[in-house]
Parts: C-alpha cells; sequence; structure tokens
C-alpha cells in the first residue's frame, strides 16, 4: 500500500458526506481522517464518528502545540486535520481520506504537493438549496440563517474548483460515487505502477482508469461548463 492522501472539497450540502460513506463501503484499506471541530454536534452525530468536538480554548491549544496539519475557520468554526490521522494511517496500512475545506486543502496542497485533490460539485444553485433544506429538516428543524450562510459561502468555495486534480458533480448518487471509487482505485495503480510493481491491467483496473481520466480536471470542461454557468461562473 502507498500510502496515499486523498483531499475531498466540496460546498456544504453537495452530498460530500454521504458519498465518503459510499465510498468507504466500496474501497478497503480507506482510513477516514476525523476532524476536530469547535462547532456543536448535528443531528445523530457521535463524538469521535463524524468529528471530536471540542471547544476554542483546547483548539486554540492544539494550535499552539502544532497538533494540526492544517485548520482553518469555516462559517466562523474551527476545523482541524490531526497530524496523528496521518501517522494511524501509515501505521495501519492504510491510505487517508481528508474532507476538508478549500483553505485546509490548499494548505495540505502546499505541504503535501503529491495529495489527490478531488473537488465535489452540486448539479445546479437549485438543488443544492434543497440538499441544504432535506437536510436541516431531517435533522430537526430548517435553520433560515445557516442555510442563506452556506448558499453564499458555496459560490466562494466552487470558485476554487480548479486548483483540485479530479472535478466531479454529484447529480445520480450512484455514478458520482463509482467515479469516486475509479479515482482511488486508479490513483492507487499509478502509485504502485511508480513503485516497480502492481497489478498488469485488467477489466475493472482499466474501466477505473478510463472512468478516473474522464474526471480529470483538464478533461472535464464539457461535463462542468453547464454546472458552472449556473453558479454564474465560465470555465
Ligand atoms: P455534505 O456532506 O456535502 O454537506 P450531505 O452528504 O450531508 O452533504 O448531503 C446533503 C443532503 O443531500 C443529504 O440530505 C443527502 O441525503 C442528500 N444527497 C446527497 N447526495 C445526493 C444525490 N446525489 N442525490 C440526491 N440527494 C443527495
Ligand atoms: P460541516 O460543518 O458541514 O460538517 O463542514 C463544514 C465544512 O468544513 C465542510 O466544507 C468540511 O469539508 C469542512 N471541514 C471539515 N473538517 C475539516 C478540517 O479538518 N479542516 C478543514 N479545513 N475543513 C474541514
Amino acid at each position: 500500500m502507498a500510502g496515499l492522501l486523498f483531499i475531498l472539497s466540496a460546498p456544504s450540502g453537495s452530498g460530500k458526506s454521504t458519498l465518503v460513506s459510499q465510498l468507504r463501503s466500496m474501497v478497503p484499506n480507506l482510513d477516514f481522517s476525523v476532524s476536530w471541530t469547535t462547532r456543536a454536534p448535528r443531528g445523530s452525530e457521535q463524538e469521535g464518528r463524524e468529528y471530536h468536538f471540542i471547544n476554542r480554548e483546547e483548539f486554540e491549544r492544539m494550535i499552539a502545540a502544532n497538533d494540526f496539519l492544517e485548520h482553518a475557520d469555516v462559517f466562523g468554526n474551527y476545523y482541524g486535520t490531526a497530524r496523528t490521522s496521518l501517522v494511524r494511517a501509515a501505521a495501519r496500512g492504510n491510505d487517508l481520506l481528508l474532507d476538508i475545506d478549500v483553505q485546509g486543502a490548499a494548505q495540505v496542497r502546499r505541504n503535501m504537493p503529491q495529495a489527490v485533490s478531488i473537488f465535489i460539485l452540486p448539479p445546479n444553485p437549485d438543488v443544492l438549496e434543497r440538499r441544504l433544506r432535506n437536510r436541516s429538516r431531517a435533522e430537526g428543524g430548517v435553520d433560515e440563517s445557516v442555510v442563506q450562510k452556506r448558499l453564499a459561502t458555496a459560490r466562494q468555495e466552487i470558485e476554487k474548483y480548479h486548483e483540485y486534480r479530479y472535478v466531479l458533480v454529484n447529480d445520480v448518487l450512484e455514478r458520482a460515487a463509482e467515479e469516486l471509487s475509479a479515482i482511488v482505485l486508479a490513483e492507487r495503480s499509478y502509485a504502485e505502477a511508480r513503485e516497480g510493481g502492481g497489478q498488469p491491467e485488467n477489466p475493472e483496473l482499466h474501466r477505473a482508469r478510463t472512468l478516473a481520466r474522464q474526471c480529470l480536471l483538464e478533461n472535464s470542461a464539457e461535463r462542468l461548463q453547464p454546472v458552472l454557468a449556473s453558479f454564474g461562473f465560465s470555465l
């Protein structure tokens, strides 16, 4: 196992958490980095599963102790990836997946340019708004100010899509999950080949590599154009 680092970013409500849980059931040997945050638990979230929930004072103590690989202020709360996540995944011989915002992703890419970065786009603003509202409703009530704050931030985050190696559109969930899984399998095969080993190309690997190639930023113009246009951007 090569010890690859995958970075996943997306505007809140795009379906990133849903996709991550699908991916983890499809691909073995992939650890998920549980971030630290000062925001309150949401819905059925549990300490240590979705996040480690701490207060600002504790978070600032961790910053001072240089415990974070990256950290950022998102929607007025701190979020950070502990260095221990990397150490643990490496000790287990697993790859590591980070679900972090665009600021954190830029920090990690600067320090670890070999990281594989993936940006997930919602199909359009209406769908994004609907997903944000549905989730809020399922979690016990729509907080209009939270929905509006997240929608406004989405545009600023989407502007950064071109900083990522791969870009996916989470329209049909199964399709996006398959693309995500193909990227992981393809990147593993490239890493193994770089190290002089790896399996000979079989039909499954060929399919994964083909699908992953279609999701590379430079091969995505046609697919991304209408999505970006719906958010007011051109390619
Ligand atoms: P994020 O982690 O990006 O904030 P979530 O995974 O919580 O987003 O998804 C937001 C909402 O959208 C959830 O209610 C989820 O069930 C729904 N959702 C996610 N992906 C899709 C999809 N492809 N089609 C329809 N609904 C989706
Ligand atoms: P949420 O509050 O919806 O779980 O997450 C809000 C945003 O914070 C998402 O964009 C998510 O990717 C990001 N986020 C979660 N954990 C981290 C982290 O450890 N570091 C950074 N920089 N962002 C994070």
